[in-house]
Protein backbone atom coordinates (compact mmCIF):
# COMPACT_ATOMS: atom_id res chain seq x y z
CA UNK A 1 0.00 0.00 0.00
CA UNK A 2 0.93 3.41 -1.23
CA UNK A 3 0.14 6.20 2.00
CA UNK A 4 -0.26 9.73 -0.40
CA UNK A 5 1.30 11.93 1.51
CA UNK A 6 2.13 15.76 0.37
CA UNK A 7 5.26 15.74 -1.64
CA UNK A 8 5.20 12.26 -2.43
CA UNK A 9 4.78 12.67 -5.93
CA UNK A 10 1.20 11.52 -6.67
CA UNK A 11 -2.49 12.28 -6.17
CA UNK A 12 -5.44 10.10 -5.60
CA UNK A 13 -7.79 9.26 -8.78
CA UNK A 14 -10.14 12.10 -9.02
CA UNK A 15 -13.10 9.23 -9.15
CA UNK A 16 -11.62 8.95 -5.24
CA UNK A 17 -11.89 11.96 -4.41
CA UNK A 18 -14.97 12.89 -5.64
CA UNK A 19 -16.82 9.17 -5.67
CA UNK A 20 -14.86 7.05 -3.38
CA UNK A 21 -15.28 4.06 -5.98
CA UNK A 22 -11.59 4.12 -6.68
CA UNK A 23 -8.16 3.85 -5.20
CA UNK A 24 -5.62 4.04 -7.67
CA UNK A 25 -3.48 7.20 -8.07
CA UNK A 26 -2.10 9.50 -10.63
CA UNK A 27 1.71 11.26 -10.95
CA UNK A 28 1.14 14.52 -9.03
CA UNK A 29 2.66 16.74 -12.43
CA UNK A 30 0.38 14.95 -14.55
CA UNK A 31 -1.98 16.92 -16.16
CA UNK A 32 -4.79 14.02 -15.74
CA UNK A 33 -7.16 13.80 -12.86
CA UNK A 34 -8.58 10.19 -13.30
CA UNK A 35 -6.04 7.27 -13.11
CA UNK A 36 -5.70 5.16 -16.09
CA UNK A 37 -8.64 2.42 -15.20
CA UNK A 38 -11.11 5.30 -14.79
CA UNK A 39 -9.99 7.14 -17.95
CA UNK A 40 -10.41 3.41 -19.90
CA UNK A 41 -14.80 4.68 -18.96
CA UNK A 42 -16.46 5.71 -21.80
CA UNK A 43 -19.63 6.01 -20.35
CA UNK A 44 -20.35 6.01 -16.27
CA UNK A 45 -23.75 5.55 -14.99
CA UNK A 46 -26.26 8.19 -13.19
CA UNK A 47 -24.38 9.21 -10.15
CA UNK A 48 -27.28 11.71 -9.21
CA UNK A 49 -28.79 8.35 -7.66
CA UNK A 50 -26.80 7.42 -4.98
CA UNK A 51 -27.45 3.51 -5.83
CA UNK A 52 -25.57 3.74 -8.89
CA UNK A 53 -22.47 5.28 -7.04
CA UNK A 54 -22.77 2.71 -4.92
CA UNK A 55 -22.75 -0.11 -7.03
CA UNK A 56 -20.49 1.20 -9.45
CA UNK A 57 -17.87 1.48 -6.99
CA UNK A 58 -18.08 -2.62 -7.02
CA UNK A 59 -18.04 -2.48 -11.00
CA UNK A 60 -14.87 -0.44 -10.61
CA UNK A 61 -12.96 -2.35 -7.77
CA UNK A 62 -13.79 -5.72 -10.71
CA UNK A 63 -12.28 -3.66 -13.50
CA UNK A 64 -9.36 -2.61 -11.76
CA UNK A 65 -8.80 -6.27 -10.53
CA UNK A 66 -8.92 -7.40 -14.42
CA UNK A 67 -6.71 -4.14 -16.07
CA UNK A 68 -4.04 -5.06 -12.87
CA UNK A 69 -3.77 -8.43 -14.20
CA UNK A 70 -3.37 -7.23 -18.05
CA UNK A 71 -0.77 -4.83 -17.45
CA UNK A 72 0.88 -7.16 -15.54
CA UNK A 73 0.87 -9.77 -18.64
CA UNK A 74 2.43 -6.81 -20.28
CA UNK A 75 -0.89 -6.09 -22.09
CA UNK A 76 -0.72 -2.48 -23.01
CA UNK A 77 -4.28 -1.37 -23.11
CA UNK A 78 -4.26 1.85 -25.36
CA UNK A 79 -7.80 3.54 -25.10
CA UNK A 80 -10.46 3.61 -27.78
CA UNK A 81 -9.82 7.50 -28.22
CA UNK A 82 -6.34 6.74 -27.91
CA UNK A 83 -6.61 4.03 -30.31
CA UNK A 84 -9.55 3.66 -32.58
CA UNK A 85 -8.30 0.23 -34.64
CA UNK A 86 -7.41 -1.46 -31.39
CA UNK A 87 -8.16 0.52 -28.12
CA UNK A 88 -10.36 -0.40 -25.23
CA UNK A 89 -13.40 1.48 -23.77
CA UNK A 90 -15.67 0.66 -20.70
CA UNK A 91 -19.44 1.39 -21.00
CA UNK A 92 -20.87 0.73 -17.46
CA UNK A 93 -25.17 1.37 -17.79
CA UNK A 94 -27.92 0.19 -15.99
CA UNK A 95 -30.55 -1.48 -18.06
CA UNK A 96 -33.04 0.16 -15.86
CA UNK A 97 -32.16 3.48 -17.80
CA UNK A 98 -31.21 1.18 -21.38
CA UNK A 99 -33.80 -1.67 -21.52
CA UNK A 100 -31.75 -2.63 -24.71
CA UNK A 101 -28.33 -3.09 -22.80
CA UNK A 102 -26.40 -6.48 -23.10
CA UNK A 103 -23.40 -7.37 -21.73
CA UNK A 104 -20.92 -7.59 -24.14
CA UNK A 105 -18.31 -6.57 -26.12
CA UNK A 106 -18.17 -4.84 -29.68
CA UNK A 107 -15.07 -3.65 -31.75
CA UNK A 108 -13.07 -2.63 -28.57
CA UNK A 109 -15.47 -1.65 -26.63
CA UNK A 110 -17.05 -3.22 -23.60
CA UNK A 111 -20.28 -2.84 -22.26
CA UNK A 112 -21.39 -3.50 -18.97
CA UNK A 113 -24.80 -3.74 -16.98
CA UNK A 114 -24.40 -1.89 -13.90
CA UNK A 115 -27.56 -3.57 -12.17
CA UNK A 116 -25.08 -7.10 -12.08
CA UNK A 117 -23.22 -5.11 -9.27
CA UNK A 118 -26.46 -6.36 -7.30
CA UNK A 119 -25.83 -9.45 -5.64
CA UNK A 120 -29.42 -10.26 -5.93
CA UNK A 121 -30.00 -9.18 -9.25
CA UNK A 122 -26.62 -11.07 -10.19
CA UNK A 123 -27.98 -14.36 -8.71
CA UNK A 124 -31.44 -14.68 -10.16
CA UNK A 125 -29.87 -14.53 -13.21
CA UNK A 126 -26.97 -17.14 -12.21
CA UNK A 127 -30.05 -19.65 -11.35
CA UNK A 128 -32.18 -18.41 -14.47
CA UNK A 129 -29.20 -19.42 -16.98
CA UNK A 130 -28.17 -22.32 -15.22
CA UNK A 131 -24.55 -21.16 -14.60
CA UNK A 132 -22.42 -22.74 -12.18
CA UNK A 133 -20.94 -18.97 -10.69
CA UNK A 134 -21.60 -15.63 -12.06
CA UNK A 135 -19.35 -12.46 -10.52
CA UNK A 136 -18.21 -9.08 -11.83
CA UNK A 137 -14.71 -9.72 -12.28
CA UNK A 138 -16.16 -12.92 -14.19
CA UNK A 139 -17.83 -10.88 -16.58
CA UNK A 140 -14.56 -8.32 -17.05
CA UNK A 141 -12.71 -11.14 -17.68
CA UNK A 142 -14.69 -13.27 -19.86
CA UNK A 143 -15.39 -9.83 -22.07
CA UNK A 144 -11.58 -8.85 -21.84
CA UNK A 145 -11.34 -12.48 -23.82
CA UNK A 146 -13.09 -11.18 -26.58
CA UNK A 147 -11.16 -7.75 -27.18
CA UNK A 148 -8.02 -9.14 -26.64
CA UNK A 149 -9.39 -11.85 -29.55
CA UNK A 150 -10.53 -8.94 -31.47
CA UNK A 151 -7.57 -7.08 -31.25
CA UNK A 152 -4.85 -10.19 -32.49
CA UNK A 153 -6.78 -12.79 -33.67
CA UNK A 154 -9.92 -11.36 -35.88
CA UNK A 155 -7.66 -9.58 -38.37
CA UNK A 156 -5.06 -12.31 -39.21
CA UNK A 157 -5.25 -14.40 -42.06
CA UNK A 158 -6.98 -17.41 -41.96
CA UNK A 159 -3.66 -20.01 -43.14
CA UNK A 160 -1.56 -17.63 -40.21
CA UNK A 161 -0.49 -20.23 -38.44
CA UNK A 162 -1.66 -18.46 -34.96
CA UNK A 163 -5.25 -17.88 -36.42
CA UNK A 164 -4.78 -22.06 -37.45
CA UNK A 165 -3.91 -23.01 -34.22
CA UNK A 166 -7.01 -21.28 -32.62
CA UNK A 167 -9.16 -22.92 -34.67
CA UNK A 168 -7.58 -25.91 -34.02
CA UNK A 169 -8.03 -26.00 -30.07
CA UNK A 170 -11.19 -23.61 -29.78
CA UNK A 171 -12.96 -24.84 -33.67
CA UNK A 172 -13.60 -22.51 -36.50
CA UNK A 173 -15.41 -19.21 -35.90
CA UNK A 174 -16.95 -19.16 -39.29
CA UNK A 175 -20.21 -21.25 -37.34
CA UNK A 176 -22.89 -19.06 -37.31
CA UNK A 177 -22.47 -16.85 -34.09
CA UNK A 178 -26.30 -15.47 -33.45
CA UNK A 179 -27.50 -18.86 -34.86
CA UNK A 180 -25.47 -20.99 -32.41
CA UNK A 181 -26.45 -18.90 -29.57
CA UNK A 182 -29.93 -19.31 -29.80
CA UNK A 183 -29.42 -22.86 -30.63
CA UNK A 184 -27.25 -22.87 -26.78
CA UNK A 185 -30.64 -20.92 -25.20
CA UNK A 186 -33.14 -22.95 -27.14
CA UNK A 187 -31.36 -26.53 -26.42
CA UNK A 188 -28.91 -25.79 -23.89
CA UNK A 189 -25.38 -27.36 -23.79
CA UNK A 190 -24.42 -30.67 -26.18
CA UNK A 191 -24.78 -33.85 -24.11
CA UNK A 192 -20.91 -34.41 -22.81
CA UNK A 193 -19.89 -30.86 -23.15
CA UNK A 194 -17.67 -31.55 -20.04
CA UNK A 195 -14.98 -33.34 -21.48
CA UNK A 196 -13.95 -30.29 -23.73
CA UNK A 197 -15.42 -27.14 -22.73
CA UNK A 198 -14.81 -25.25 -19.16
CA UNK A 199 -18.36 -24.17 -19.14
CA UNK A 200 -21.82 -25.36 -20.93
CA UNK A 201 -21.77 -21.36 -21.95
CA UNK A 202 -18.63 -22.56 -23.77
CA UNK A 203 -19.69 -24.81 -25.91
CA UNK A 204 -22.04 -22.67 -27.41
CA UNK A 205 -19.75 -20.98 -30.52
CA UNK A 206 -15.54 -21.22 -30.53
CA UNK A 207 -15.85 -17.22 -29.84
CA UNK A 208 -17.30 -18.12 -26.30
CA UNK A 209 -15.52 -21.22 -25.66
CA UNK A 210 -12.43 -18.68 -26.40
CA UNK A 211 -13.99 -16.09 -23.57
CA UNK A 212 -14.91 -18.74 -20.86
CA UNK A 213 -11.34 -20.71 -21.09
CA UNK A 214 -9.32 -16.55 -21.05
CA UNK A 215 -11.31 -15.92 -18.28
CA UNK A 216 -10.53 -19.03 -16.28
CA UNK A 217 -6.69 -18.72 -17.10
CA UNK A 218 -6.81 -15.29 -15.76
CA UNK A 219 -8.36 -16.37 -12.36
CA UNK A 220 -5.78 -19.42 -12.15
CA UNK A 221 -3.43 -16.92 -13.01
CA UNK A 222 -4.71 -14.71 -9.79
CA UNK A 223 -5.61 -17.84 -7.68
CA UNK A 224 -2.09 -19.20 -7.80
CA UNK A 225 0.11 -16.39 -7.80
CA UNK A 226 -2.39 -14.51 -4.31
CA UNK A 227 -1.49 -17.68 -2.39
CA UNK A 228 1.75 -17.56 -3.18
CA UNK A 229 2.18 -13.78 -2.51
CA UNK A 230 0.59 -14.66 0.91
CA UNK A 231 3.12 -17.34 1.89
CA UNK A 232 1.41 -20.42 1.27
CA UNK A 233 3.57 -23.03 -0.78
CA UNK A 234 1.07 -24.39 -3.29
CA UNK A 235 2.92 -27.04 -4.15
CA UNK A 236 3.33 -28.95 -0.68
CA UNK A 237 -0.15 -29.03 -0.46
CA UNK A 238 -0.43 -33.08 0.45
CA UNK A 239 -3.25 -34.06 -2.26
CA UNK A 240 -3.33 -36.97 -4.16
CA UNK A 241 -4.00 -35.76 -7.64
CA UNK A 242 -3.56 -37.08 -10.64
CA UNK A 243 -1.26 -35.37 -13.16
CA UNK A 244 -1.99 -34.28 -16.64
CA UNK A 245 -0.71 -36.48 -19.33
CA UNK A 246 2.18 -34.95 -21.09
CA UNK A 247 -0.37 -33.97 -24.18
CA UNK A 248 -2.29 -31.52 -22.28
CA UNK A 249 0.58 -29.23 -22.27
CA UNK A 250 1.64 -29.38 -26.16
CA UNK A 251 1.05 -26.31 -28.23
CA UNK A 252 -1.00 -27.14 -31.63
CA UNK A 253 1.91 -28.37 -34.11
CA UNK A 254 1.80 -25.51 -36.32
CA UNK A 255 3.26 -23.42 -33.47
CA UNK A 256 7.02 -23.28 -32.69
CA UNK A 257 7.52 -25.87 -29.72
CA UNK A 258 9.46 -26.02 -26.71
CA UNK A 259 8.80 -29.34 -24.45
CA UNK A 260 10.27 -27.30 -21.38
CA UNK A 261 7.62 -24.72 -20.97
CA UNK A 262 4.94 -27.30 -21.76
CA UNK A 263 6.01 -29.20 -18.66
CA UNK A 264 6.44 -25.73 -16.73
CA UNK A 265 2.60 -25.06 -17.68
CA UNK A 266 1.77 -28.00 -16.17
CA UNK A 267 3.66 -27.76 -13.26
CA UNK A 268 1.96 -24.71 -12.68
CA UNK A 269 -1.76 -25.79 -13.46
CA UNK A 270 -1.14 -28.56 -10.94
CA UNK A 271 -0.91 -26.46 -8.72
CA UNK A 272 -4.43 -24.55 -9.68
CA UNK A 273 -5.85 -28.19 -9.14
CA UNK A 274 -4.38 -28.63 -5.74
CA UNK A 275 -5.23 -25.36 -4.25
CA UNK A 276 -9.07 -25.25 -6.07
CA UNK A 277 -9.53 -28.32 -4.45
CA UNK A 278 -8.21 -26.98 -1.09
CA UNK A 279 -10.29 -24.20 -1.50
CA UNK A 280 -13.56 -26.00 -2.03
CA UNK A 281 -13.00 -28.37 1.04
CA UNK A 282 -12.34 -25.62 3.08
CA UNK A 283 -15.33 -23.91 1.65
CA UNK A 284 -17.58 -27.00 2.44
CA UNK A 285 -16.02 -27.26 5.74
CA UNK A 286 -17.55 -23.65 6.40
CA UNK A 287 -20.66 -24.67 4.92
CA UNK A 288 -19.87 -23.03 1.73
CA UNK A 289 -20.56 -24.19 -1.80
CA UNK A 290 -17.40 -24.82 -3.77
CA UNK A 291 -15.11 -21.74 -4.81
CA UNK A 292 -14.21 -23.21 -8.40
CA UNK A 293 -16.95 -25.24 -9.24
CA UNK A 294 -15.28 -26.96 -12.61
CA UNK A 295 -13.32 -29.89 -13.96
CA UNK A 296 -9.97 -29.59 -16.16
CA UNK A 297 -10.24 -31.56 -18.52
CA UNK A 298 -7.58 -32.64 -20.78
CA UNK A 299 -8.95 -30.80 -23.57
CA UNK A 300 -9.82 -27.81 -21.82
CA UNK A 301 -5.76 -27.89 -20.33
CA UNK A 302 -4.80 -27.43 -23.99
CA UNK A 303 -7.02 -25.17 -24.72
CA UNK A 304 -5.53 -23.11 -21.50
CA UNK A 305 -1.95 -24.05 -22.80
CA UNK A 306 -2.25 -22.01 -26.39
CA UNK A 307 -4.00 -19.40 -24.40
CA UNK A 308 -0.95 -18.74 -22.22
CA UNK A 309 1.31 -18.99 -25.54
CA UNK A 310 -1.00 -15.99 -26.74
CA UNK A 311 -0.75 -14.06 -23.11
CA UNK A 312 2.92 -14.62 -22.97
CA UNK A 313 3.27 -13.40 -27.36
CA UNK A 314 0.78 -10.38 -26.65
CA UNK A 315 2.33 -9.20 -23.21
CA UNK A 316 5.65 -9.31 -24.86
CA UNK A 317 7.57 -11.35 -22.85
CA UNK A 318 9.61 -14.37 -23.60
CA UNK A 319 10.39 -14.65 -20.25
CA UNK A 320 6.81 -15.04 -18.41
CA UNK A 321 6.21 -17.66 -16.62
CA UNK A 322 2.58 -17.61 -14.61
CA UNK A 323 4.11 -18.08 -11.38
CA UNK A 324 6.24 -14.66 -11.64
CA UNK A 325 3.07 -12.55 -11.36
CA UNK A 326 3.25 -10.75 -8.40
CA UNK A 327 0.17 -9.73 -6.97
CA UNK A 328 0.18 -6.01 -5.25
CA UNK A 329 -2.21 -6.13 -2.39
CA UNK A 330 -3.70 -3.17 -0.72
CA UNK A 331 -6.65 -1.99 0.98
CA UNK A 332 -9.13 -1.38 -1.53
CA UNK A 333 -12.06 -0.33 0.88
CA UNK A 334 -11.16 3.71 0.83
CA UNK A 335 -13.54 5.76 3.03
CA UNK A 336 -16.64 7.23 1.07
CA UNK A 337 -16.79 10.82 0.45
CA UNK A 338 -19.89 12.55 0.14
CA UNK A 339 -21.63 11.86 -3.40
CA UNK A 340 -22.08 14.70 -5.76
CA UNK A 341 -24.07 15.22 -8.65
CA UNK A 342 -22.50 14.09 -12.46
CA UNK A 343 -23.49 14.20 -15.67
CA UNK A 344 -23.85 11.06 -16.65
CA UNK A 345 -20.41 10.65 -19.04
CA UNK A 346 -17.33 10.61 -18.98
CA UNK A 347 -15.25 10.66 -21.80
CA UNK A 348 -11.45 9.97 -21.63
CA UNK A 349 -8.75 12.08 -23.44
CA UNK A 350 -6.03 9.92 -23.58
CA UNK A 351 -4.26 6.78 -21.50
CA UNK A 352 -1.07 7.32 -20.26
CA UNK A 353 -0.62 4.30 -18.65
CA UNK A 354 2.18 4.16 -15.15
CA UNK A 355 2.87 1.06 -13.75
CA UNK A 356 4.72 1.91 -11.35
CA UNK A 357 2.06 4.34 -9.86
CA UNK A 358 -1.19 2.61 -11.09
CA UNK A 359 -0.66 -0.87 -9.28
CA UNK A 360 -0.48 0.52 -5.42
CA UNK A 361 -4.04 -0.83 -5.50
CA UNK A 362 -6.53 -3.10 -6.64
ZN1 LIG B 1 -9.40 5.75 -10.88
ZN1 LIG C 1 -19.01 -13.78 -24.58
Amino acid sequence: MIVITPGCGMKRCGNAIRYGVCNWIVPAESDETLCAACRLNRTIPDLRDPRNVMLWGRMELAKRRLISTLLHLGITLPSKSDNPQSGLAFDIVSNASNPALLIGHLNGVISVNLEEADDTYRQIHRQQLGETSRTLLGHFRHESGHYVWHRWLGNLPWDHPQRVAFCERFGSDCLDYPGALSTHYARGARFGWEQSFISAYAASHPWEDWAETWAHYLEILEGVATCESLGIEVSRLALPVMPFPVEAGALPPMLRQSPAADSDFLAWLLKWVRLSTTLNDISASLGEPALYPYVLSTRVAQKLRLIHYFAEFWGGSANFHPNSICVARANANLPRVPHRQSTGECRSPRLQPNVAGLLSAW
